[in-house]
């Protein structure tokens, strides 16, 4: 796979409407109405100058997987009038603080002692959060994210949290260019979410199915994808190896760059 160059206005414009038609031309496919799918671009590697211009051309909203270059992102780019950040990535507890002040969204939820402790910032800080339950559709041990068959128990415990929102699902497929392979995890988180939604808990929701990246998007929303979170297909390649964000992604790497 091979990523168009993000670092002018223009090109942030182009790549972002090359990426709509995409999602417009996949949703066609399966009779869709695009407005279902919400694009959220991932702007992890990239320094703020290009977001700046990425809001300029219409981002309204970035993901970002992890949270020290989140908030530092946050914080420089604070002069910009409603402009969400989502935390995309695992999340170890000590830095739920940081979370709860600059985030609107989490979707990598997949632990108690997580919620507990997000739960307990947000009401030092008179917020509430979104938040996405992340599934390992790929059963490979590397990946964060509940095995499907932990989720309904976990999203039981949930209403306790009163400043989560929960809205949904979130998985990483497996790190393939062979769609036989990818397309099994989005139709496993589908699935998973039909089922718990014959049992939800009150004030539980789930509408979101977060999937499909870059290079699997088109996939994603053939199975059910509401949220599709695209880095490099907008902002160009990384330079960084993906192992600096997923652990082992390097291993069964073929799909990067
Ligand atoms: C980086 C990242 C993406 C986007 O990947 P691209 O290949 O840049 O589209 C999506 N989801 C998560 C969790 C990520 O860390």
């Amino acid at each position: 796979m091979t990523y168009p160059s993000g670092r002018t206005l223009s090109e942030l414009e182009h790549n972002l409407a090359a990426v709509q038609h995409r999602i417009v031309v996949a949703c066609r496919r399966v009779n869709r109405d695009p407005i279902e799918v919400r694009l959220l671009p991932v702007s992890k590697t990239v320094d703020e100058e290009y977001l700046r211009l990425a809001y300029q051309a219409g981002c309204r909203e970035l993901g970002e997987n992890k949270v020290q270059e989140a908030q530092r992102k946050a914080e420089a780019l604070a002069d910009l009038p409603d402009l969400r950040w989502s935390v995309i990535g695992h999340l170890q507890t000590n830095k739920a603080k940081h979370v709860a002040r600059f985030a609107s969204e989490f979707q990598a939820l997949d632990s108690l002692r997580v919620a507990e402790a997000l739960q307990r910032r947000l009401e030092i800080e008179d917020r509430t959060l979104e938040v996405l339950v992340q599934i390992n559709t790929s059963n490979e041990p590397s990946k964060f994210g509940l095995a499907p068959d932990e989720a309904a128990a976990f999203i039981h415990e949930l209403p306790t949290f009163s400043r989560l929102r929960v809205k949904g699902l979130m998985t990483l497929a497996i790190f393939s260019d062979d769609p036989t392979r990818v397309r099994p995890c989005f139709v496993r988180l589908r699935q998973l979410r039909d089922r718990l939604r014959e049992q939800l808990p009150a004030g539980i929701d789930m509408d979101t199915l977060s999937m499909g990246m870059s290079g699997d998007f088109e996939l994603a929303i053939e199975e059910g994808a509401t949220v599709v979170r695209v880095g490099q297909a907008i902002f160009g390649p990384r330079a960084l190896s993906d192992s600096y964000y997923w652990p082992d992604a390097d291993a069964g790497q073929d799909k990067s760059g």
